[in-house]
């Protein structure tokens, strides 16, 4: 899986690569798909919510330049396999997704691995997590109509926030905002299909 990251997608940050060695992403999974936890695809989970594609996780994650000193803000944990990634190459981690069953089995996972710099809560997520802002990175798993403002608002001046962005799950474009002194500066990084993120700032119906 990693040589095709390497090779293939041209993933080439090695701590990026080196953490998705070094995560079991078959502990992330239902047990009935195991079997299938290191193919090059999106994976069902509970609660109608997917495992991102290993190469969009690996995209993300080095699109937010993160190292050991970062603070890094994740909305839509999922699985917490995005969690763990992000607490390998980072200093510390928070996570936020909205179900409750999912924000329970992804704290208990990353914690059965050993992982104590990551930690999940249950809120809606496009409100940020104001007790330990302000963020170097924020990392959006889930696709809006537009990037909420309590997120901008939360970035580090010379922070990186990577999200989803589209009016429709077929017109998601992968969004990097860079804030710098003079303000926010959006960059594109290609089509992408991610689950709807709900919200307050986010869309409002299931
Ligand atoms: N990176 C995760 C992907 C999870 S899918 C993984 O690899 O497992 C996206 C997740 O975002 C879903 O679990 C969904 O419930 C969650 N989500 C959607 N809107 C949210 C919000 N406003 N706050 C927190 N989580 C949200």
């Amino acid at each position: 899986m990693v040589e095709r990251l390497r090779d293939h997608y041209e993933i080439r940050d090695p701590r990026v690569l080196e953490a998705l060695t070094e995560v079991p992403r078959h502990l992330f999974v239902p047990e009935a798909l195991q079997g299938r936890a290191y193919g090059d695809h999106a994976l069902p989970i509970n609660a109608n919510q997917t495992i991102s594609q290993p190469y969009i996780v690996a995209r993300m994650t080095e699109l937010l330049e993160a190292d050991k000193t970062s603070r890094v803000l994740e909305i839509g944990a999922g699985s917490g396999y995005q969690t763990a990634v992000l607490a390998r190459v980072a200093g510390q981690v928070y996570a936020i997704e909205r179900i409750p069953e999912l924000a329970r089995e992804a704290q208990s996972r990353i914690r059965g691995l050993g992982i104590y710099n990551a930690t999940v809560k249950c809120f809606d997520g496009t409100l940020g997590w104001a007790a330990h802002a302000p963020y170097d990175c924020v990392l959006v798993a889930a696709g809006g109509p537009e990037v909420p403002e309590p997120l901008l608002a939360q970035l580090k001046v010379g922070g990186r926030l990577v999200i989803p962005v589209g009016a429709s799950r077929e017109s998601q474009r992968l969004v990097r905002v860079l804030r710098t002194e003079e303000g926010y500066q959006h960059e594109e990084h290609g089509p992408c299909a991610f689950v709807p993120l709900i919200g307050r700032y986010g869309w409002n119906n299931e």
